[in-house]
């Protein structure tokens, strides 16, 4: 049976990124291995937007956040954090984890974070916070923020630096990092990079990266100012995970052979074929401002929506996701980002039109 893969993480490889993992590892400190990392870093300058830092981590999207709170943030700092679900609260967490105070401005799962609750904390205290700490897609509720309008508040009506989760939108969404002053951008490679999990991405202005060099927070691993020395000369502090290395460069080549704006449309024309779809079949479209990265809907009343995620992969090999926290069992997330072509996005929908049939024919007994 074929497997489609409809997650908002991990997404489908394309075929060279799958053979670029299967190639012989070759050593890390080598000119070899220093030609495939600087391409990476200017295939991610490009799909950015920045002319800025970027730095490759190991690890997935999670250790790309927790690099940003360690290395912006010191003791005695205080953050603020946009959350509209589980990965604004991940900031949230990341902050209490170091013993940073973070006050949380909360919007409910399915809207997106209030650009007037943002203007008027910042009116009343904005000077008094090092970092806002945000979302551009939150993969939890399917929402899309708007990214460009809360930096620019940020940047009007405080010091604070930007700092933006685009761990589900980057090669998705239109971003444009240095153009809307975004401090600092995470992201991740397993969804609109069209790579493994394990590598994570931080784009970083010349703002954030003073910050860096000034924070006085303990890190080791994670910190900025190993990864930029050894970045001086295209490698990583330590050994670095060459075959995903090797992969992500193959998927950004392609990116930049399609064009980032044309990977937006498509993804954007991929969002919209499956709304109209699950609208079709009687789903409601969760999110008032939906993203282009991933569809997710209300299932149609009666109907399990676990039940639905488990048949689709055990009967039709079509894995997507259901619902996190209080969304449990109430909504299904259908990615569309990434490799995920129409076709593809198509059998996935159509398992999904049968698989409601079949168990609304066999009733609650299915
Ligand atoms: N932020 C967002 C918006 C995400 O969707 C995810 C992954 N689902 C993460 C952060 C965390 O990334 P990871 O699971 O790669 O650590």
């Amino acid at each position: 049976m074929e497997q489609i893969l409809l997650t908002p993480g991990p997404t489908p490889l394309p075929p060279c990124v799958r053979e670029a993992l299967a190639r012989p590892v070759i050593h890390h400190r080598t000119s070899e291995f220093s030609k495939i990392f600087s391409d990476v870093v200017s295939g991610l300058q490009y799909v950015f937007r920045t002319k800025n830092t970027v730095l490759v981590l190991p690890g997935t999207g999670t250790s790309g956040m927790e690099a940003c709170v360690v290395n912006l943030m010191s003791p005695g700092d205080s953050a603020l954090v946009l959350s509209c679900g589980v990965f604004g609260q991940r900031w949230a967490r990341i902050l209490d984890a170091y013993s940073i105070a973070a006050k949380v401005i909360e919007d409910d799962p399915g809207n997106a974070s209030s650009s007037g609750k943002l203007l008027s904390e910042l009116r009343g205290s904005g000077r008094k916070y090092k970092a806002v700490f945000f979302t551009h897609v939150e993969t939890s509720t399917g929402v899309l923020n708007p990214v460009r309008e809360i930096s620019r508040l940020i940047r009007e009506n405080s010091g604070a630096l930007a700092v933006v989760d685009a761990v589900s939108s980057l090669a998705a969404e239109p971003l444009e990092t240095e153009d809307w002053g975004i401090d600092a951008a995470v992201s991740a490679s397993q969804k609109g990079l069209m790579n493994s999990p394990g590598l994570a991405f931080t784009a970083l202005s010349e703002r954030a990266l003073k910050a860096a060099r000034s924070c006085v927070s303990p890190r080791f691993y994670y910190d900025f100012r190993a990864m930029l020395e050894s970045s001086a000369d295209s490698q990583m502090p330590y050994t670095a995970p060459v075959s995903l290395v090797a992969a992500q460069a193959q998927s950004l080549s392609l990116i930049r052979a399609e064009g980032i704006e044309n990977v937006w449309a498509r993804t954007a024309q991929n969002a919209a074929f499956a709304r109209t779809e699950l609208s079709r079949m009687g789903f409601d479209i969760f999110p008032r401002t939906p993203s282009s990265a991933l569809t997710t809907a209300l299932v149609p009343r009666g109907l399990d929506a676990g039940k639905l995620v488990r048949y689709l992969a055990e009967r039709h090999g079509v894995r997507i996701a259901g619902g996190q926290a209080g969304l449990k069992n109430k909504i299904v997330r259908v990615a569309h980002m990434g490799y995920a072509g129409k076709s593809y996005l198509r059998k996935g929908l159509d398992a999904i039109e049968k698989t409601v049939k079949e168990i609304n024919a066999n009733g609650k007994t299915a």
